[in-house]
Order: structure tokens, then C-alpha cells, then sequence
């Protein structure tokens, strides 16, 4: 089983409007809300990917309960920690072509949940063939959480895929505590490193051989319409993709670690892992819906993308 552990999920609303007016009245008729947040994303394609998954992380208020109705509608196992604070709505306003995003910062974890949650975590991880942790902690943990969390499942020789980012993410590579694999984009790799980084393979390769992720075997740098650059212990490897219609890219880093851990857990090959995981962001992309995968397309996808060792 894989079980995919989002500590800061929200509600996602979405307001479409053909305009927004400031200082006003805006009245809107199409509200969707949804289950929101990378790792329930990833438990959501997981699953339309035919994959057993347990969605977990920490949940509170009648928010936590929506999303776990959203989930059981959806046919997705779960098991959260249940903490004392409400979990959040981000707001997302359609308008003119633009997005305006109002996010709340979300609960505040006590100090006894904190311990609470490892306990229950430790527990939890028996069950599970390899996990997914995706995206932000929520207020209150310490930046070192992360590390606390893949130690245990280190501890258990339960591997761990992991999607984050900032200090949260540095504080994991610093550590002791090992990921199986990371998947930062561009951005997030030049956020981590400092320093802008292009995109041509001789970069990437030197950019990848910084000290800083010794340890980690899988590095996936999602590149977008650009597929990928991976490198798994010392072999690099460029991914090609097709150009597709894109329908909306949002999530579809949450499809990629989606697929890269489900063939993970089905020991694949480096080059299945890496095809798998790109044909899953690019389903994504081609779908309405963040979070989403139309498996239907997925054979015709796959015969197009190009893993080349480099
Ligand atoms: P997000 O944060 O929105 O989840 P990300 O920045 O983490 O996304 P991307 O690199 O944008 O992740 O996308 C992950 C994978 O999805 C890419 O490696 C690629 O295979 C596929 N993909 C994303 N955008 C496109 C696109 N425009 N065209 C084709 N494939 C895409």
C-alpha cells in the first residue's frame, strides 16, 4: 500500500466570475470546493491510477470532515490525525483571465500534537509499502518535522518520496534522514541551490552533484511541457515528452510523484518509473480538473515519451 501524507490540507473554493469588482458585492454561481493540497492530489490520482492508497496527515474542524467525506465519496481509504485546529479554505477567484488567490495560513499544531503525531505516525507507517509527503508544514511544527517523519519510516526500511519545498525541504537534505526520491522543478531546485539554474543537461548534471543531496538516489527535476532530468545514484537520464494539448498544468508535479511512486512500489525500471511519472503530469495537464487523470489516454502517451541516458 501506498499511503500519501499532506500535514497542511485545506478546502480548495473556487469562484469563477466574469468580473471581479473591488469595494462591492461579488455574487457567484458556479462554486466548486474540493479536497485540496498535494498529497491528497496525489491520493486522487493514485487511486484513478489503480493504485491501493491511504490518504492521511493531520486534519481538524468541520473542514477536516469535508475532506474526508470528499475522500469516501471518491472511494479514497484515509486515516488522520485529528487536531484541535480548523483546517483551512483557500480561495481561488476566476476572473478576467486571472487568478487571485486568497490562502489561509491554517491551524496552529500544539506541542503535544506534535509529539502525538509521531507516535500515531510510527504506527501508521507498518502498514505501508512506500509513502508520499507533499507539500508545506502546517503553523506550529518545527521546520526539522519533515526529518522526524522519514526518520521513522527510515527506521522501518519504509521508503519515503518526498515533495516540498524552502526550508522544510533543505532542513531533510541537511539531515541524516534520507528520502528515496525528490522531485523539485526548476524553481524550487534554484531556490534550494541559490543560484539560477539552466536547463541544458552538462548543467543539471554539475547542479546535481552538489554534496547537498548525497544520500538521496532519485532526483526528478519536473521541467514542465520540457518532461524531465533525473538522476538516480550516478546515471542521468533526460525524459522527453510530446507536446499535448494542456488543458490546466496545475498538480501536475502531485500526478508525476503520483506515478513515480506507484512504480516505485511496483519495482519497476529506472526507464517505466520515469514514464510512468511523466505520462501521469502530462494526463493531468490535459484535464479541467487539478488532481485528475483520464487513464483512457494513458497507453497512447506513453509510446511517445523518450527516456534517454545522458
Ligand atoms: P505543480 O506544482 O503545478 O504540481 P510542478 O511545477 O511541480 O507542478 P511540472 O514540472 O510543471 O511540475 O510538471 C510535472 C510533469 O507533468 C512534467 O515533468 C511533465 O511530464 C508534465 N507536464 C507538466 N506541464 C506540462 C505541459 N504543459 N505539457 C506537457 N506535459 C506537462
Amino acid at each position: 500500500m501506498i499511503i500519501s501524507v499532506t500535514m497542511n490540507p485545506s478546502v480548495d473554493i473556487s469562484y469563477p466570475l466574469e468580473n471581479f469588482k473591488l469595494d462591492t458585492v461579488n455574487r457567484v454561481t458556479n462554486t466548486t470546493k474540493t479536497a485540496g493540497g498535494k498529497g491528497l492530489n496525489v491520493a486522487r490520482v493514485l487511486q484513478q491510477a489503480g493504485a491501493n492508497v491511504l490518504a492521511s496527515g493531520m486534519i481538524g474542524g468541520h473542514l477536516g470532515e469535508f475532506i474526508q467525506s470528499e475522500l469516501e465519496n471518491n472511494k479514497i481509504s484515509h486515516d488522520f490525525f485529528t487536531i484541535n485546529g480548523q483546517t483551512r479554505n483557500c480561495i481561488a477567484i476566476l476572473h478576467e483571465g486571472k487568478q487571485t488567490e486568497i490562502l489561509e495560513k491554517g491551524p496552529i499544531i500544539s506541542e503535544s500534537e506534535e509529539e502525538r503525531f509521531l507516535s500515531y505516525f510510527a504506527h501508521l507507517i507498518t502498514q505501508a509499502d512506500i509513502l508520499s509527503f507533499s507539500g508545506s508544514l502546517p503553523a506550529g511544527l518545527p521546520e526539522d518535522y519533515y526529518e522526524k517523519m522519514i526518520s521513522l519510516c527510515n527506521k522501518q526500511h519504509k521508503p519515503v518520496v518526498l515533495d516540498s519545498s524552502g526550508t522544510s525541504l533543505q532542513k531533510v537534505l541537511a539531515s541524516k534522514a534520507k528520502p528515496l526520491l525528490i522531485k523539485p522543478n526548476i524553481e524550487e531546485l534554484a531556490a534550494l541551490l541559490g543560484k539560477s539554474i539552466e536547463n541544458d543537461s552538462e548543467s543539471l548534471k554539475h547542479v546535481l552533484t552538489n554534496p547537498l543531496f548525497n544520500g538521496v538516489e532519485w532526483i526528478v527535476v519536473s521541467m514542465g511541457a520540457d518532461g524531465a532530468f533525473v538522476k538516480h545514484f550516478n546515471t542521468f537520464y533526460q525524459v522527453t515528452i510530446p507536446q499535448i494539448d494542456v488543458t490546466n498544468p496545475v498538480g501536475s508535479g502531485d500526478a508525476t510523484v503520483a506515478g513515480l511512486t506507484q512504480a516505485l512500489e511496483m519495482q519497476q525500471s529506472d526507464e517505466e518509473i520515469l514514464k510512468h511519472g511523466n505520462v501521469l503530469g502530462m494526463l493531468n495537464a490535459q484535464e479541467k480538473r487539478t488532481g485528475h487523470v483520464n487513464m483512457q489516454n494513458y497507453s497512447a502517451l506513453i509510446k511517445r515519451v523518450q527516456v534517454k541516458e545522458v
